[in-house]
């Protein structure tokens, strides 16, 4: 099984070098202030060998970056050029990002481990098109007009939040810039972002055409380094006017109690997931199957919206497993690089070895192990495609998030029962439904308690769809017209009216 046609042996020189390590600040690529020009190193996942020495930002560096960004919102020109001329630069930065997409490509495939079929033809083309969407809203933000008790003009202005400190992890490194970078520019705001220390390299990349694109120097910082130390000071920086977060809940608590110590900084988090994908009575078993692997594998099941609870109706449930197995057995894994492999290493060695002890902990709760289980290969992160049947709700594999390309089938009844066990979890990011019938779609998309419904589709996420969770999958919609809020102020002005008659 899995596809071992694809050698990991023999692997594909990466056809990109990596021009950028620096932090960007002010328009420049520059080394750490902190410890001496401090790096540290970033991976390649095929081989666990070191691609890179990045440099390392401290608080001393994100206080650099922040001064950057606060003089680019007070004394501009970005908040101050038109809403026009800004979304040209928007537009000019996406016709880039299709310009050098291979390269873009190639960089994430190499440090992040995902297929590079996918990061070319599915990933970039959509931050084009996400800054394409951005670049529309950048001119039609604008308040209201409202009558008022007395005689009073009230009018609401829409202003910019000011500088918005972003973190973002290493599972869609480019994407997740554009989720935050979007509209945040569009809305007139300056930025400094973090990216995960695992993935460094794209983002860089992506600051290098803003300059090209024309967007002035302060208004996207790019710094790079951990958690604890970059991320937490910028966090906890009083002259930071917002926070946006993607990661897991753990350090979403950690951000918003670091943002609220220091000066209130509203926050929004996109934390972790264990949606559940229902398959109905009524489901065409096949295209179930294909839906639900799809829903947990893509991306070697390192979506915090993986489908990672497949609930399966009594009536179809031995078919749905024995071709479920059958599915994961012929899932291509091999080097990212590689024409039709489906599935390369995870992100790095803690991830390989927390999914690998999850495993494990399957097995001993008396899960049954279809396939898979074990490592793939014998060098980099790489995971056999895992599928668990019999599993129970109480099990830890299908309580935590397990954050790899490990399915965990569960049985069901009827819908009441399948609902009330689909909400029995601390998360609430999304779900997924197959069915054929409407009335059975329209429950379920009702009863369940998540941000997203995929109903006979799954990770569907065109740029004006809103992302986000409910309960511990966090605070505050992503993309869409929805994200615009996170970024904006609204300031009510208010004049007598000398003569309200006319
Ligand atoms: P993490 O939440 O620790 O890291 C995400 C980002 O937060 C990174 O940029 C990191 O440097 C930063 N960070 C970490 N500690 C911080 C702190 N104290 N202050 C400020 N910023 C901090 O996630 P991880 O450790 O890389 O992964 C752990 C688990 O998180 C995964 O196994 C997975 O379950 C989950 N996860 C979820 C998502 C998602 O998209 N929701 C993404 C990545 C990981």
């Amino acid at each position: 099984g899995f596809g071992t046609n694809a050698a990991v042996e023999e692997l594909v020189t990466p056809p990109v070098k990596i021009s950028y390590t620096q932090h960007l600040i002010n328009g420049q690529f520059v080394d750490s202030a902190s410890g001496n020009c401090r790096t540290f190193p970033a991976y390649d996942p095929r081989t666990e060998k070191v691609i890179a020495h990045v440099a390392e930002a401290d608080a001393e560096d994100v206080d650099r970056a922040v001064k950057a960004a606060r003089k680019a919102f007070d004394e501009g020109p970005w908040p101050k050029m038109t809403a026009y001329e800004r979304s040209l630069i928007l537009l000019r930065f996406a016709d880039l990002v299709d310009k050098h997409r291979d390269e873009l490509a190639a960089l994430e495939t190499w440090n992040n481990g995902k297929p590079y079929e996918q990061a070319a033809k599915a990933e970039l083309p959509s931050l084009a098109r996400l800054f394409r969407y951005y670049a529309g809203w950048a001119d039609k933000i604008h308040g209201m007009t409202m009558p008022a008790d007395g005689h009073h003009h009230v009018q609401t202005l829409h202003e910019p939040i000011g500088v918005a400190g972003q973190i973002i992890p290493w599972n869609f490194p480019l994407i997740m810039f554009a989720w935050k970078v979007g509209p945040a520019l569009a809305c007139g705001n300056t930025i400094v972002l973090k990216t995960a220390e695992q993935t460094p390299l794209t983002a860089l990349y992506a600051g290098k055409l803003f300059q090209e694109a024309g967007l002035p120097p302060g208004v996207l910082n790019i710094v790079s380094g951990y958690g604890p130390t970059a991320g937490a000071a910028l966090a906890s920086h009083m002259d930071v006017d917002k926070l946006a977060f993607t990661g897991s809940t753990e350090t979403g608590k950690v951000v918003l109690q670091l943002a609220a110590n220091s000066n209130l900084k509203p926050v929004t988090l996109e934390l972790g997931g264990k949606s559940p994908f229902i398959v109905c009575e009524d489901a065409n078993v096949d295209k179930a199957v294909e839906l639900a692997h799809f829903a947990l594998f893509f991306n070697q099941g390192q979506c915090c919206c993986a489908g990672s609870r497949t609930y399966v109706h009594e009536r179809v449930y031995d078919e749905f497993v024995e071709k479920a197995k059958a599915r994961a057995l012929r899932r291509v894994v091999g080097d990212p690089f590689r024409k039709g492999v489906e599935q390369g290493p995870q992100i790095d060695s803690e991830q390989f070895k927390k999914v690998l002890r999850y495993i494990k902990s399957g097995v001993e709760s008396d899960a049954k192990l279809e396939c898979g289980g074990d490592r793939f290969g014998s060098r980099g992160y790489f995971v056999q495609p895992t599928v668990f049947s019999n599993v129970q709700d109480d099990m830890l594999i299908a309580q935590d998030e397990i954050f790899g390309p490990v399915q965990s089938i569960l049985k069901f009844k009827d819908l009441k029962e399948v609902i009330q066990r689909s909400n029995t979890t601390r998360y609430g990011l999304a779900a997924g439904v197959f069915t054929q019938n409407i009335d059975t779609a329209n429950t379920l998309s009702r009863g369940l308690r998540a941000g997203t419904v995929w109903v006979n589709c799954f990770d569907v996420f065109d740029a004006a769809i809103p992302f986000g969770g409910y309960k511990m999958s966090g605070i505050g919609r992503e993309k869409g017209i929805y994200s615009l809020h996170n970024y904006l102020q609204v300031k009510a002005v208010v004049t007598p009216l000398k003569n309200p008659a006319w």
